[in-house]
């Protein structure tokens, strides 16, 4: 079979979740036994996200060749358990470098570079690329931005030609917004209709469309979308407000969105999707009565998405732990010796968030302090398990002061600082130790047991590290640095084996947690907070 191409575009307005029908999309593809895989083209200007701050762009995702990526490369990972690489995420800031590059080597000699075809052949070229290693039966390319957006213009133009050159090799899906209006009570068609318009002036038919809604949309009203729209009447599938975005694949599935795009692409006798293994995630999802109660303490928690993939992470371990999770933001700017004992104190367990910079560290501190000093299980996580390190040679070892170089160059305790080999970078994008490396791990450590395994692969992005210097001294106070890479003898987690759960990973183990792949230790995580529930109850 010819590799498909399935392209996938929003109109109306943003936030649609293209990353989630994307994602449902290639789950029911990959359950009927194709091998799937998504990218998302971003239309801004940064090379990549890695230096966007969380305000303008959520969570930065790691794949784990080193890429600093989108957070929907997250979703893909989490709904397919395929790997997602730097192929996987390209941006116009990419396209353009590329371009710009190959004219000053001389590869357009003597002539103009243009938009067209010199910017859409790079985005076609790179469209394409994944679906070369043949690989795949199916690339999934999800267009970032809105239908009618200038920025996404080239992209656009690069779909409608290859729409063209791959005919039943390819298939467009449109995402549109059918709002309700309380007033009249009714939904609104309008804006699909222009917004399929605008796509159609651009040379694009979208084949299926799939409508975001907040409320039920009648089968005629669907029909008349698809008469005013060009588009088969089974073709037109609403998404509606799900109460777990688990909950989309089987939706989708429900409306035989994965049975139209096969049609539409030609694929005859595809075997039905095996949604078993998935199906049994949703019902523990949906019987888990009990809660578990974590705290995660992070300068960024109003954000819905700048910790996306630890919120789904935990999610996943709270569901294989038979548990609801009840996930309480803690302000890190917010905590204070003062009310410390009245934010935590609910808490079954907590998680202290990465970052960068000093804004919100030292609410990190007391947290810390106060976990350790109730013995609360507490996860540190990137910066979080550097916070675990400076608090314990402040309030344990009594070097007063100590801090990571990161926050005070100066400090006389430099317990974290900055990695050798960052000593002499200068250029921020793309130069952290970033992406997987491997981890060795103390046999008998608690991180050992939990992931059941002494050797582990986790996913990295920073610049400062334990020094290791002071290793001796933790050891001795109680703080083991069980785990380390085996060729540069960096510290990767660090534990207090007599506490309840007190460990810190300079890795983020996050970002490799899927729904049918759950993270071991988020899962051994939440398992000895709900034990630690269980006592507190009990007392
Ligand atoms: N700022 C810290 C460092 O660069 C931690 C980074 C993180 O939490 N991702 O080492």
């Amino acid at each position: 079979m010819n590799t498909k191409y399935i392209f996938v575009t929003g109109g109306v307005v943003s936030s649609l979740g293209k990353g989630i029908i994307s994602s449902s999309l290639a789950c029911l593809l990959k359950a009927r036994g194709f091998r799937v895989t998504i990218q998302k083209f971003d239309p801004y200007i940064n090379i990549d996200p890695g230096t966007l701050n969380p305000y303008e762009h959520g969570e930065c995702y790691v794949t784990v060749d080193g890429h600093e990526a989108d957070l929907d490369l997250g979703h893909y990972e989490r709904f397919t358990n395929v790997r997602t690489t730097r192929a996987n995420n390209i941006t116009t800031g990419r396209i353009y470098q590329n371009v710009i590059d190959k004219e000053r080597h001389g590869e357009y000699l003597g002539k103009t570079v243009q938009i067209i075809p010199h910017i859409t052949d790079e985005i076609k070229r790179n469209i394409k690329l994944l679906g070369k290693t043949g690989n795949f039966d199916f690339v999934i390319t999800e267009i970032g931005g809105t239908v009618g957006d200038i920025e996404s213009l080239p992209f656009l133009e690069a779909v409608r030609q290859l729409r063209w050159e791959l005919e039943a090799d390819a298939c467009c899906v449109h995402l549109t917004y059918v709002p309700y209006l309380g007033a009249a009570k009714e939904l609104k068609t309008k804006p699909t209709q222009h917004s399929v318009k605008q796509l159609q002036q651009l040379g694009i038919q979208p084949d299926i469309l799939v409508l975001r809604t907040e409320k039920d949309i009648p089968m005629e009203m669907r029909h008349k979308i698809a008469r005013f729209c060009n588009v088969a009447p089974d073709a037109v599938v609403q998404s509606a407000d799900a109460p777990s975005i688990y909950e989309v694949p089987i939706r989708m599935h429900r409306q035989h969105l994965d049975e139209i795009l096969l049609r539409v692409c030609d694929v005859r006798n595809a075997a039905e999707p095996d949604m078993k293994a998935w199906n049994r995630f949703l019902e523990r999802m949906t019987s888990a009565k009990e809660e578990v109660t974590i705290g995660l303490v992070g300068k960024y928690v109003e954000l819905q998405d700048a910790y996306k993939s630890i919120n789904e992470a935990l999610f996943q371990a709270a569901t294989y732990n038979d548990r609801r999770l009840n996930l309480v933001s803690i302000h890190s700017e917010k905590v204070t010796d003062g009310n410390v004992d009245e934010l935590l104190a609910g808490m079954d367990g907590v998680i202290i968030a990465p970052g960068f910079g000093s804004r919100g560290i030292e609410g990190k501190f007391k947290a810390l302090r106060w976990c350790r000093e109730n013995d609360v299980p507490t996860f540190g996580i990137c910066l979080g398990m550097q916070c675990m390190v400076i608090e314990f040679a402040r309030n344990v070892l009594g070097l007063e002061g100590a801090n990571s170089t990161e926050m005070d160059p100066a400090t006389r305790y430099n317990v974290i600082d900055l990695m050798e080999e960052q000593k002499s970078i200068t250029d921020k994008g793309g130069t952290m130790r970033l992406g997987a490396y491997d981890c060795t791990l103390r046999p008998g450590s608690r991180a050992a047991a939990a992931y059941g395994s002494e050797k582990v692969s986790e996913r990295h992005r920073h610049r400062f590290e334990f020094n290791n210097d002071y290793r001796r001294r933790f050891e001795q106070a109680g703080m083991q640095c069980v785990g380390e890479n085996p060729e540069t003898h960096l510290v990767e987690v660090v534990e207090i084996p007599e506490k309840r759960w007190f460990i810190g990973t300079q890795y983020h183990p996050e970002y490799s947690s899927t729904v049918l792949s759950p993270n071991p230790i988020f899962i051994d995580f939440v398992k000895s907070a709900i034990i630690y529930h269980d006592e507190k109850k009990k007392a």
